[in-house]
């Protein structure tokens, strides 16, 4: 997936230029026009209403589909207690890109995708939709917008041990008296560990 903090200006001439491109005809001209002319095609803003049958957009979506925020480098106890709390969720995730930045990922579909995987609110999407371009997606570049994806708390806690062995060890001496210190003032036995999601069918009450 790709970052998308880190596109052209919005709201630019050239923006607004390849907007009135895109509403001039009805969709049907506009369709046939555009598929025919493969560089009008490397101006379209996208997603489209109205999509030509050969642009890669076509019944994709992908970047509708998700949304992502930029968050701190995790370097302290707590902050890698956050990304373990984040991972515990379903459909969250959490990654670092390519310039090492991290981000919480949220894998949960716009309310505006249409079936035929286009903007049903095109005039009104957000800002952010319209700058992002899908000449640098990762469906079209085949190429991650991340270096590190973590889907589960485990992967992380994997990632800390390779590449922070001090800090993972920290973080284990941590997380052992947490759950010490739990069990001490538990009546019965109670799950523990990441693996209590899966055993458990789904998210435990805290
Ligand atoms: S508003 Fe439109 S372009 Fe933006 S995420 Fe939703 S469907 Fe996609
Ligand atoms: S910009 Fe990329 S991810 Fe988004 S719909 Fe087009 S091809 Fe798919």
């Amino acid at each position: 997936m790709q970052d998308r903090n880190s596109n052209s200006e919005p709201g630019s001439d050239a923006s607004l230029q390849q907007r009135s491109k895109l509403e001039a005809g009805t969709p049907e001209s506009r369709a046939n026009g555009a598929a025919a002319k493969s560089s009008e095609q490397d101006s379209l803003e996208l997603p489209l209403l109205v999509l030509p049958g050969t642009h890669p957009c076509q019944s994709c979506g992908a970047c509708c589909r998700y949304i992502a925020t930029e968050i701190d480098a995790p370097t302290s106890m707590q902050d890698y207690e956050h990304i373990f709390w984040y991972l515990t969720h379903r459909d969250v995730g959490v990654y670092i890109d390519w310039e090492g930045d991290w981000f919480l990922e949220f894998n949960t579909v716009c309310e505006y995708l249409t079936e035929a995987a286009t903007c049903g609110i095109y005039l009104d999407r957000p800002r952010i939709c319209s700058d992002f371009s899908w000449n640098e997606c990762e469906k079209t570049t085949q190429e991650p917008a991340y270096s590190k994806h973590f889907a589960r708390p485990d992967e992380f806690v994997a990632w800390l041990e390779e590449k922070r062995p001090k800090a993972f060890a920290k973080y284990q001496k941590f997380r052992r008296k947490l759950i010490e210190k739990r069990a001490a003032a538990s009546p019965k036995s109670l799950p523990t560990g990441a693996a209590a999601r899966t055993e458990a069918g789904g998210a435990a009450d805290a």
